[in-house]
């Protein structure tokens, strides 16, 4: 066997090393060898973002060993795997994080300080990487750092859309969206793998054809290709030796395109007809609980799914003959129905290509696949009209016809075969337009569904789904959300870190259930000092950031009121708004009100088709000139929307916060994820009985949290006995009042009208209930204001806060679906060097 010899070349070859790094090796020295020799800069012509990427591709270098040996160590074990599929990943920044979970950022800022450079600065030059909408994009963002830290054989897959999430600028008080086109200026994370490329089929035909024995067979043929092109970006677990990988594909034209119009002459035709089939990964849709039909979107779910199941059968093929062992080393989780298509494709590959029978490959798919349900949206809910379906996938058309027709025969023999009960359980609608009901085809063709929450998860058993409740009684299952303790607290809030971590150690990053130690210090009136000045640093931080780009004086002694998440009606940022009209009222009539000061911040995106979310963002903009300026309003209230809100701007904004607004009315917000960061980091709650709030309040106690507003089966009673908002309208002045103004165009003199829509909906439907919440909200904001004016107790409920939100670490999240789903254990690493090569 030949000498290890650090990956030098020696007698014209090139021997592999498993060292970690070259003996020679610092940070500094591979960050100046990336700055001259991968980026050709001296030092005159190196600007800060060259200096951004040497330092991620030095980085990176330290990982890839690890990165290496975590693949090597997976393949030689073989272990059971599981592959987490997701249409999106909300990464964010990767370099703060992975200098974090590698535990060399103190090392790498002082070591760049001797050089001339800041860390901090830096790291400013990274484009996040928004490649999701909201919370289930950066969920599977969050698990994928858990994964990696519980040294999980686990690997993500994804798309590389070229363009992210819109960026979002504010003109005239509108959202406006340009193109985010984060991969302008390179991005040293992701590595192409040039020798990994699948072909995905589209369009053509099923043809059935016969085999020398008389059996027969179906045939998929005629069809349109596309290449997936892998790359890959490296996973580094906190404080562990595995990296693991998350690999995305981009669409590439197939090289021997269109040979017949290349004869024809047409060359410039078929070299530009290329694009077409590179448009498939060219976007992200930028909407966040709602579906839009459109072909392209299919397209990229099969795309999708087309490519990481060839890639994950080749890799079991490496190691297995038998598929019946499939199951035992392979679990593939569906983060919601995005990629659920998968599991007639998986069927296709198993009858068409591998000639296994019906019963056998469908053994072998319900034994694999498990999906996890986001959201009881209806408008979220995906639907495939047939026709749609037919024509890019023929073949898969069918066998969805096939797994429905055995299914409601099964359900007809052993259930019940009344009609009305099939026709909720059928995959495909009846009806004039039949549609492919994604998330029935989903439930049918999983071993496991899991809701999100505990109150989510209950709601899909009884109001969504519960005829398959009744027939798979075990196959429904709950694993609340979490997030990641590294980027969101030890990452986003270091002085908060450093502070826990001077009086419980650092274990808590790992293990965030130690944070209950912190308990033991609430009566030390010393800590609590120390606790507010945490987050009076934090505060001011965003001040600057607020002056810079809103040019908006805040006071820091106000409370900061801050609710940043994707607009959606259900998220009621309008509720939010009627709160601040009606402070503004008081102030205006009487403007020497003694009143306890705030900072109203809101953030986030609309979908660019949601016009009633639009207009939302429009009027928080309207009030806040008309409020902002008005001499009488002073620093008693002020109103700031942040633009372009992103995982970057929610580290900035989250760790000064006091008060996190969770409004949602009750039974539409599937679990959340922003009520878990802000809790984290010592906001206190003001929030409804919906998702993980419910949790959140049993873990923190009910005198740490604001509850308002209506229950879940309230709000279902309110509508069932025919809910009037205008009779709410009507009975409350301060109410009528605030309707009142912006009917009549106080805040919009200029645009008169343009809130009309949002009126007549809120006084004849109000389908989200904010009238009906409206009373109790406002009082339940008094009582907070009352509170926040006694500081010592305030900080109290801010430490209890903290002290017990081990709950939402996404890696119990993970843990659980680990053991009671995919029954995948870690594969430690050990320290040393591995002896395997
Ligand atoms: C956590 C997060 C979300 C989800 O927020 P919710 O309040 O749970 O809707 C959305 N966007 C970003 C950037 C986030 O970090």
């Amino acid at each position: 066997m030949a000498k290890k010899n650090n990956g030098k070349v020696v007698n014209g070859s090139i021997f592999f090393t498993d060292k970690e790094e070259p003996e020679s090796f610092s940070i500094s020295n591979q960050f100046a060898e990336h700055l001259e020799f991968t980026l050709v800069k001296d030092r005159i012509t190196v600007t800060k973002d060259d200096a951004y990427y040497a330092l991620s591709l030095a980085v990176r270098d330290r990982m890839v060993r690890r990165w290496l040996r975590t693949q090597r160590e997976y393949h030689i074990k073989d272990p059971k795997r599981v592959y987490y599929l997701s249409l999106e990943y909300l990464m964010g920044r990767l370099l703060g994080n992975a200098l974090i979970n590698l535990d060399y950022y103190e090392e790498c800022r002082e070591l760049l300080k001797k050089d001339g450079y800041n860390l901090e600065e830096i790291k400013e030059y990274e484009h996040d990487m928004g490649l999701g909408n909201g919370g289930l994009g950066r969920l599977a963002a969050c698990y994928l750092d858990s994964m990696a830290t519980l040294q999980l054989p686990a690997f993500g897959y994804g798309i590389r859309y070229e363009y992210g999430i819109f960026a979002q600028e504010i003109e005239n008080g509108y959202q406006v969206e340009y193109a985010d086109y984060w991969l302008k200026n390179g991005n040293p994370w992701d590595i192409l793998r040039r020798s990994l490329q699948y072909r995905v089929k589209f369009y053509g035909r099923v043809e059935k054809k016969v085999y020398p024995d008389g059996t027969y067979y179906f045939d998929w043929v005629d069809t349109d290709d596309v290449l997936a092109v892998a790359y890959d970006v490296p996973v580094p677990g906190y404080k562990v030796k595995n990296v693991n990988n998350l690999r995305l594909w981009q669409a590439k034209a197939v090289s021997d395109f269109e040979f017949s119009e290349f004869n024809r002459g047409d060359y410039v035709e078929a070299v530009a007809k290329k694009n077409d089939s590179e448009t498939i990964s060219k976007v992200l849709y930028p909407n966040d609980t709602y579906v839009e039909g459109k072909f392209l979107r299919l397209k990229q779910q099969y795309f999708f799914v087309s490519a990481t199941l060839q890639d994950i059968i080749r890799k079991f093929k490496i190691n297995h003959d038998n598929w019946e062992d499939f199951p035992e080393k392979v679990c593939i989780q569906l983060n919601d129905t995005h990629p659920v298509v998968a599991i007639p494709e998986l069927m296709r590959i198993l009858i068409d290509q591998e000639r296994l029978g019906w019963e056998k490959a469908w053994y072998i798919t319900t034994r694999t696949f498990a999906y996890t349900n986001h959201t009881v949206v209806p408008e979220a809910l995906e639907e495939w009209n047939e026709k749609i379906f037919g024509e890019l996938l023929p073949r898969h058309l069918q066998i969805v016809y096939e797994i429905n027709r055995r299914f409601l025969e099964d359900v007809k023999k052993n259930y019940s075969a009344d009609e009305a009960v099939l026709e909720k359980l059928s995959i495909i609608s009846s009806g004039p337009e039949k549609r492919v009901r994604m998330a029935n085809l989903a439930i049918v063709g999983t071993f496991a569904v899991n809701g999100v929450a505990e109150l989510h998860t209950h709601i899909l058993k009884t109001r969504i789904f519960p005829d398959f409740n009744k027939i798979y009684p075990k196959k429904f299952l709950c694993v609340t959300n979490g997030i990641t303790p590294r980027r969101w607290i030890r990452a986003a809030n270091p002085e908060l870190s450093k502070l826990i971590t001077s009086k419980i150690g650092e274990e808590w990053v790992r293990d965030l259930s130690q944070l209950k130690q912190i308990e033991n210090f609430v009566d030390d009136a010393a800590f609590r000092k120390k606790w507010r000045e945490v987050k009076m640093h934090n505060r001011r931080l965003l001040i600057d950031y607020i002056k810079n780009e809103n040019n908006i004086d805040v006071n820091p002694d106000s409370i900061f009121d801050v609710q940043v998440k994707r607009f959606h009606e259900y998220k009621r940022q309008l509720l939010n708004v009627l709160h601040v009209i009606t402070l503004y009222n008081r102030i205006k009539d009487n403007p020497k009100i003694k009143m306890v000061p705030r900072t109203v911040i809101f953030g986030g995106k609309a979908a660019p088709a949601y016009y009633a979310a639009k207009m939302v963002i429009k009027l928080i903009n309207s009030v806040a000139d008309v409020v902002n300026n008005d001499p009488d309003v002073g620093d008693k209230l002020k109103v700031v929307f942040l633009k372009n809100y992103s995982v970057t701007l929610a580290e900035k904004i989250i760790p000064a916060s006091d008060l996190s607004e969770q409004i949602s009315v009750a039974g539409l917000e599937a679990s959340g994820t922003g009520n878990m960061k802000f809790a984290a980091n010592g906001a206190l709650t003001i929030g409804t009985m919906d998702g993980a709030n419910i949790e959140i309040r049993e873990e923190v106690g009910e005198e740490n949290i604001f509850i308002f507003g209506l229950l879940a089966e309230e709000v279902v009673e309110l509508k069932a006995k025919g809910y009037n908002p205008r009779k709410y309208y009507e009975s409350n002045p301060s109410l009528k009042r605030v309707i009142d103004m912006i009917a009549s165009n106080y805040f919009n003199p200029k645009e008169p009208g343009i809130f009309n829509d949002m009126i007549n909906g809120l006084m004849n439907v109000d389908y989200y209930c904010v009238f009906a919440d409206y009373q109790s909200y406002i009082d339940t904001q008094d009582k907070v204001a009352q509170e926040f004016l006694n500081q010592e107790e305030w900080t109290k409920k801010s430490i209890y806060n903290v002290a017990r939100i081990g709950k939402f670490s996404s890696d119990r999240a993970v843990s659980e679906y680990a053991k009671k789903i995919w029954n995948v254990k870690p594969v430690k690493l050990n320290n040393g060097n591995s002896n395997h090569d």
